[in-house]
């Protein structure tokens, strides 16, 4: 079966807008197994859209159109299509009670333009939209079937999950089943993970690699005659990969940093506080973009002036005098104070010098102390040499910071 994705809008013709529907489901499907056999994006013009059909027709099995099913006059994607199928276009009453109740929760009315969404081609399959108000569709015509979805990233994934990747394995039964999982490290270049890595490719999984600032990232598929014999490939994949790569991988199952860190102080039974400098918050904001992180994360500080660091961590400020402020008896302090003042089991105390001024020939810019406290394993901390723009120093120590909490729980620091 061969796929064709057609991205539409003509923000993505000017390069607004970046392509990520493309990026997601070329991905995803490709690592499914199936086979992506074109990509074509096109503007908002409805002569161009219905060539477009026309080609897409004639050499895919599945064509996966996104964008333009919304109420705007360049909204073109619906007329289009049912041009180019030879059809009119009806009203869904699915679609449209889907979208009334929508409106309803939201205290507002139908606008006779968001009407224009609910008229689709005579014939189509309404494919619901519950994450947005644009409705997709689907239409077979001659040997080739068409999806239409919205454009909004989250309302088009959802749906490829929903209807479409279902659907086209329907279709496909003589395809493998396939297993995907996305592994995580951090610590380590990319180079020495294909190192250690090397000669682990086997028949019937499909390895790639990402880096992802510091991270890098395992996509890894398996297949099999049944289901459960990719997974059980899977696993004993998943095995080897964390058998070479030790506590370098903090995931298998895509998780980002922060929700692992999450999930061990949760199983753990432990509160965590942050007292920030160099970072100014940035640790505590990752840290709080975990839905649920209220029960474990008490509280965070941005202790940016030796002031703060003294009158609200109670650092001493003989301390910061004789050591300086980035340095490991401040950062230590910095994690005891904050950890005695919120209550919590943990805390994490930061300070350095992300730069571009303010480095020193003994400490340069990108030197960067973390302090960690708990009552269990006391008070420890480490020194670290960043390089890179402000930026990116400010987020390698916050994923330093993430990975000395994960590691202490592995009793590696
Ligand atoms: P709706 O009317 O519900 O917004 P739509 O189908 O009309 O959906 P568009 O208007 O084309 O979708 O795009 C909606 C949003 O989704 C825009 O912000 C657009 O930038 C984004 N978008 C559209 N296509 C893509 C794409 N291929 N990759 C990433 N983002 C996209």
């Amino acid at each position: 079966m061969r796929i064709e994705i057609l991205t539409t809008g003509d923000e993505l013709m000017s390069g607004l807008t970046r392509d990520g529907n493309f990026q997601w489901s070329g991905e995803t499907l490709t690592w499914l197994g199936f086979d992506v056999a074109y990509h074509t994006t096109v503007g908002d013009d409805r002569l161009i859209l219905k060539s477009v059909f026309n080609t897409a027709k004639n050499r895919a099995d599945a064509v996966i159109v996104t964008g333009g099913l919304g109420p705007t006059p360049d909204d073109l994607t619906i007329e289009a299509a049912a041009e180019f199928f030879n059809v009119g276009l009806e009203l869904s009453e699915p679609a449209l009670e889907m979208m009334s109740e929508r409106f309803r929760k939201i205290k507002r009315e139908v606008s006779e333009t968001n009407m224009k969404q609910v008229y689709l081609p005579e014939g189509c399959r309404v494919l619901l939209n519950k994450w947005g108000t644009a409705p997709g569709f689907s239409y077979e015509i001659e040997k080739t079937v068409f999806f239409f979805l919205p454009g909004v990233p989250k309302e088009f994934r959802a749906m490829m999950e929903e209807y479409v990747i279902p659907e086209l394995k329907k279709r496909n039964p003589q395809m493998k089943k396939s297993c995907m999982r996305l592994v995580k490290t951090f610590g380590l270049p990319e180079s020495e993970v294909a190192q250690k890595l090397e000669g682990i490719e086997r028949e019937h999984v499909k390895l790639g690699y990402r880096a992802h600032f510091r991270e890098i990232h395992l996509r890894v598929s398996t297949f099999g005659d049944s289901s459960s014999e990719a997974e059980l490939l899977m696993k004993e994949f998943i095995e080897e990969i964390c058998a070479r790569l030790g506590s370098y991988v903090f995931t298998t199952e895509g998780e980002m940093l922060e929700e692992v860190v999450g999930s061990l102080l949760t199983h753990n039974n432990m509160t965590l506080s942050a007292a920030e400098s160099c970072t100014g918050g940035l640790l505590s904001h990752r840290i709080t973009n975990v839905p649920g992180s209220s029960s474990y994360f008490l509280q965070g500080v941005i202790s940016y002036s030796n002031e703060a660091k003294s009158e609200i961590l109670g650092v001493p400020m003989e301390l910061i005098e004789s050591h300086g402020a980035v340095s490991e008896p401040v950062v230590k302090a910095m994690a005891q104070g904050i950890r005695h003042l919120s209550g919590s089991d943990m805390g994490i105390g930061i300070s350095g010098i992300a730069g571009p001024g303010g480095g020193t020939l003994e400490k340069p810019v990108g030197t960067v102390y973390i302090g960690l406290d708990s009552e269990t394993k006391g008070t420890l901390s480490r020194k670290f040499q960043f390089h890179g723009t402000r930026e990116e120093i400010k987020l390698v120590t916050v994923l330093k910071a993430l990975d000395m909490i994960r590691q202490s729980f592995l009793n590696n620091v």
